[in-house]
C-alpha cells in the first residue's frame, strides 16, 4: 500500500492559545516499506498517525492511501476503509477488558464479517499465547497484552500497520522481543508499516527512519 502525505497541517487550541502541531508534513511510503517515525515527546507523532488512520481530520492537506483520498471520504466510508485496510497497535494496548485473549482477536475478524476459530488458534500459537487464550487482559503481562494486540491487528491481513510506540510501556528486554516479533511478521506478510518510537535502537530495525521536527518530516 503506497501512502502519500501532502502538506498536512494540524493545530490544537489550548485555552486561548493556538498550538501548531503539524506545519506541512510531506511524506511518501512505498508498498511493503517499514518506516520508523522518530521525534521528541509532543512533536506530533500520535497526531500524524491518527490522521493517517483517518481517526481525526487535518486543517488542510491530503493523505492518499493507494488511490483513496482519505479526507474526501464520508466519516462512515473512512471508518469502513480503516476497518478493512488498517491495523493499529497502541502503546496502551487498548484491548477490550471484559473479553479474553481469544475473544479480543476474534472481534477484529468479526468487524470484517469473518469467523475463523482455527485461524485465531494459529495466531495465538504463533504469538506464544496458547496457554493464555482464555485469560482476560488484566491477568496478562504487558508483553502478553501487546502480543494479543499484534495478533488482533495482523489477523485480518491489513495492508497497513500503524504502530504508536507499541513497546513504550514495556521493559527494555520485552520491548526488543516484541518489536522483533512485530517486524518479523510485518516483513513476512509484506505489510507496509509506520512504527512510531523515540528509541533510536528500535528505529534502526526499520527500512528507513523519518524524524518529525518543528511540524515537518526530516529525511
Ligand atoms: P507525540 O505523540 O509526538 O508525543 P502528540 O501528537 O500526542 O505528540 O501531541 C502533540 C502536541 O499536541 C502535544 O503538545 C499535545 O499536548 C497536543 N495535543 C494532542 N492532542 C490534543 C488535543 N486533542 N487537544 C489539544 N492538544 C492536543
Ligand atoms: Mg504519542
Amino acid at each position: 500500500m503506497t501512502i502519500k502525505i501532502e502538506k498536512l497541517y494540524k493545530h490544537y487550541k489550548q485555552k486561548d492559545q493556538i498550538i501548531q502541531i503539524l506545519s506541512g508534513v510531506d511524506l511518501e511510503i512505498k508498498t511493503g516499506e517499514i518506516v520508523a517515525l522518530l521525534g521528541k515527546s509532543g512533536s506530533g507523532k500520535s497526531t500524524l498517525l491518527s490522521l493517517i488512520a483517518g481517526l481525526d481530520l487535518p486543517d488542510s492537506g491530503k493523505v492518499l492511501i493507494n488511490d483513496t483520498d482519505l479526507f474526501k471520504l464520508s466519516d462512515e466510508e473512512r471508518a469502513r476503509f480503516r476497518g478493512k485496510n488498517i491495523g493499529i497497535v497502541f502503546q496502551q494496548f487498548h484491548l477490550v477488558n471484559h473479553l479474553n485473549a481469544f475473544e479480543n482477536i476474534s472481534l477484529s475478524l468479526e468487524i470484517n464479517n469473518k469467523k475463523d476459530n482455527s485461524l485465531i488458534r494459529q495466531w495465538l500459537d504463533e504469538m506464544g499465547l496458547t496457554e493464555r487464550a482464555h485469560h482476560l487482559p488484566s491477568t496478562l503481562s504487558g508483553g502478553e497484552q501487546q502480543r494479543v494486540a499484534i495478533a488482533r491487528a495482523l489477523i485480518f491481513n491489513p495492508k497497513l500497520i500503524l504502530a504508536d510506540e507499541p513497546t513504550g510501556n514495556l521493559d527494555n528486554e520485552t520491548a526488543k522481543q516484541i518489536t522483533k516479533l512485530l517486524f518479523d511478521y510485518v516483513r513476512k506478510l509484506k505489510t507496509t508499516m509506520i512504527f512510531v518510537t523515540h528509541d533510536r535502537e528500535l528505529a534502526e530495525l526499520a527500512d528507513r527512519i523519518v524524524t518529525l521536527k518543528d511540524g515537518r518530516c526530516d529525511f
